[in-house]
């Protein structure tokens, strides 16, 4: 394993987080070879989105055996962890749990070799490759610190473990399972989430906007087909579709403000069967992503004018079909909480461990719980890539494997130790007993 001493923005810092600070951070070198091994168990043996059913089960065993009091198949297998102690507000930590359709090429002892049935009936490969198994290794090590250290803190835990992150509303569906009637309501959620833009023993924050919403949009355009030798007589959704995909290149480049962030990528287009024939139709398949609601209104009202637009002009036969299926919204980091957050890690942790980070356009529902409750919300950055590595890319993120990934690979023992303490340091600033 290579040093986190060889980065030269590191140098001078602990591996182990436990000599900083809190004593309730102390136990975690002695509990990190289990903490290891139960990361390693679940990293070999993933589970796709909504079918978390081994997973959770782990997860709300070791909880439970920490003394929490656990209910489990909440919104599918949803994990509601709850530790009452004495007056003092209620805090979510929220780890997700499924894993993603992906052969993993990392060649390590403990790389999953599994295969599973996806939703459409297809064996497809299965691999942790967002790091959900470092979230919920994280969060049973916070767990344990927490548990041992009752001492120190006043309030309610409600650890979640969510099912179904990767774009299948697993947070949606937990709450429609009435997680805000069942279980104490939260005042302050909190979520970590593996980043590839920080080295192992590293976190990081962004405050307010984090991450984008995603929208969806399928867009069937309509022609007239018939033989490629005689395009008189047709009307080409072929060249239809290649002049609307340039249009919508301009709803980014000059309908929207530079200072409002937007994306619209068309990342399938399907039609036609053979050379010589013009198709009747062609289908594009787009992603939206963008951060203020009204700017997202905008973009797909664009879309939606941009599209009728270019078929109108070519005189297509009918005007084509736009389904708008809405994903999940963005998040938005409570500036406040942020910076209480980021201000207890830099003192637990050291400034240079503690970074600020630009937003991404990626997207999450973590945010769910915390604006079903109406209750701050922060999702922070844990560092994952090995410092070797890292340092031999010069930071730069393209040159190291990142989430979704065949290849990512994270450094277990700074990444796990930092991504428990890091849970701990921030549940203790919120229920800290002053
Ligand atoms: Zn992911
Ligand atoms: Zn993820």
């Amino acid at each position: 394993m290579p040093s986190i001493l060889a980065v030269p923005a590191l140098a001078g810092l602990l591996l182990s987080p436990s000599a900083s600070g809190s004593p309730a951070l102390a136990p975690i070198d002695s509990l990190y070879p289990d903490l290891a091994a139960f990361y390693m168990d679940l990293h070999r043996n993933p589970e796709l989105s909504t079918h978390e059913e081994k997973t959770s089960k782990k997860v709300a065993d070791r909880l439970r055996a920490l003394g929490y009091e656990v209910t489990d198949h909440v919104g599918g297998f949803g994990v509601v962890a709850v530790m009452k102690n004495g007056k003092g507000p209620t805090l979510l930590l929220r780890a997700d749990m499924d894993a993603l359709p992906l052969a993993e090429k990392t060649g390590l002892p403990y790389a999953s070799q599994v295969t599973a049935k996806d939703d459409s009936g297809n064996v497809v490969p299965v691999m942790h490759a967002c790091g959900h198994d470092v979230h919920m290794t994280s969060l049973v090590g916070a767990a344990a610190l927490l548990a041992k250290a009752k001492n120190l803190w006043r309030g309610t835990l409600v650890l979640v473990g969510q099912p179904a992150e990767e774009g299948s509303d697993g947070a949606a569906a937990m709450l429609a399972d009435g997680f805000l009637a069942r279980f104490p309501k939260p005042d302050f959620a909190i979520a970590l989430h593996d980043d590839p833009r920080l080295p192992a023993g590293q976190v990081g924050y962004t405050s307010g906007f984090r991450s984008a919403s995603s929208d969806s949009v399928d867009i069937t355009i309509y022609g007239r087909g018939g033989h490629g030798s005689a395009p008189q007589y047709t009307v080409d959704p072929i060249v239809i579709a290649a002049r609307t995909i340039l249009a919508l290149q301009t709803i980014v480049s000059r309908e929207n403000s530079p200072f409002d962030p937007a994306v619209v990528t068309v990342g399938r287009i399907q039609g036609g069967t053979k050379r010589n024939i013009v198709p009747d139709e062609v289908r594009l398949e787009l992603t939206v992503r963008t951060y203020k609601p009204e700017v997202e209104e905008k973009v797909l009202a664009s879309i939606q004018r941009i599209a009728r637009a270019e078929a109108a002009a070519a005189g297509a036969p009918k005007e084509p079909l736009v389904k708008i299926s809405k994903g999940y919204a963005a998040n938005y980091d409570d500036p406040a909480l942020t910076r209480r957050i980021a201000a207890a890690m830099t003192k637990a942790f050291g400034a240079s461990r503690v970074v600020e980070l630009p937003p991404i356009m990626a997207s999450e529902d973590f945010g769910e719980f915390g604006r079903a409750a109406n209750a701050p919300y922060l999702e922070f950055s844990l560092g994952a890539t090995p410092a070797g590595k890292f340092e031999a890319a010069h930071g730069d993120p393209t040159k190291v494997p990142g989430l979704h990934s065949s290849e990512f690979t994270p450094d277990p023992e700074p990444t796990l130790k930092t991504g428990a303490a890091a849970l701990t340091v921030a549940a203790l600033e919120i229920l800290g007993k002053r």
